[in-house]
């Protein structure tokens, strides 16, 4: 069932979008050589925390931390752990979300760690590109197929491939809601997206195949073939004035 959300209540949902987009910010000013994946989540969750606000993430279905924090070939859901330091050349997916006056914001960036390789460049650019092509099809009127078509149009016309297994989702008062915003489909089909929808699009782009696998924790999702993967999201708004970036600072 898909909830439609009053403007008064995307109006909070864009203060829990606020503190999910500083904390990542927060997140990625702190990707450097040296620095362990569990020191950035720690970061990640004392300024959720501090802004009397809740880790999204924390304790959802068990996960162990504030943020997903997925290292090159990790996909998504990568735990933070003091084990993971990062070096010079990686890529950092990081997934944050956070909980404020009863709704959440959730939203996704990939960081270069140092100097990373060109290849690694054109993943992250096509990826982020990627998610705003999605952005700009979320329109009222049009259907969810739209989004992900826009999405897997400009992915695969650069000879990167669009994750299957994890899709986007509905956000609200809860983390994921309906429907299920695939990063692919055929334009015209799925649901129609309307006023007062709130969805979270979040393109997960592999160098190579699609496939993914999921480790034995249950969380770390790899890619298949061990090649690079990359990840951006925004949670937005459908409006009758275009769709509207909840998760953007001032
Ligand atoms: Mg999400």
């Amino acid at each position: 069932m898909i909830v439609l959300k009053t403007a008064k209540e995307l109006k909070l949902m864009r203060a829990a979008g606020r503190i999910s987009q500083r904390a990542l910010r927060l997140a990625g000013e702190a990707v450097e050589p040296g620095v362990t994946t569990k020191e950035i989540d720690a970061i990640v969750r004392k300024y959720i925390e501090g802004q009397g606000a809740a880790p999204s993430f924390l304790g959802y279905g068990g996960f162990p931390a504030s943020a997903c924090i997925s290292v090159n070939n990790v996909v998504i859901h990568g735990i933070p752990s003091e084990k993971r330091v990062l070096k010079q050349g990686d890529i950092v997916s990081i997934d944050v979300g956070a909980y404020f006056n009863g709704f959440h914001g959730d939203n996704a960036w990939t960081f270069p760690c140092g100097d990373i390789s060109e290849d690694a460049q054109r993943l992250l650019k096509t990826t982020e590109e990627a998610l705003f092509e999605g952005i700009k099809a979320a329109k009222s009127g049009a259907r969810i197929g739209d989004i992900g078509n826009a999405v897997q149009q400009y992915v695969e016309l650069r000879s990167y491939s669009v994750v299957r297994d994890f899709v986007g989702h509905g956000v609200g008062a809860k983390l994921h809601e309906d429907p299920k915003v695939p990063n692919y489909g055929a334009p015209g089909k799925g649901a129609l997206l309307r006023p007062g929808m709130a969805i979270a699009i979040e393109p997960m782009v592999n160098m190579g195949s699609h496939n993914v696998r999921v480790l034995k924790d249950k969380w770390t999702t790899v890619t298949a073939d061990g090649k690079l993967s990359a990840h951006f999201e925004h949670t937005l708004a459908i409006t009758p004035d275009g769709p509207v970036i909840l998760t953007l600072p001032d």
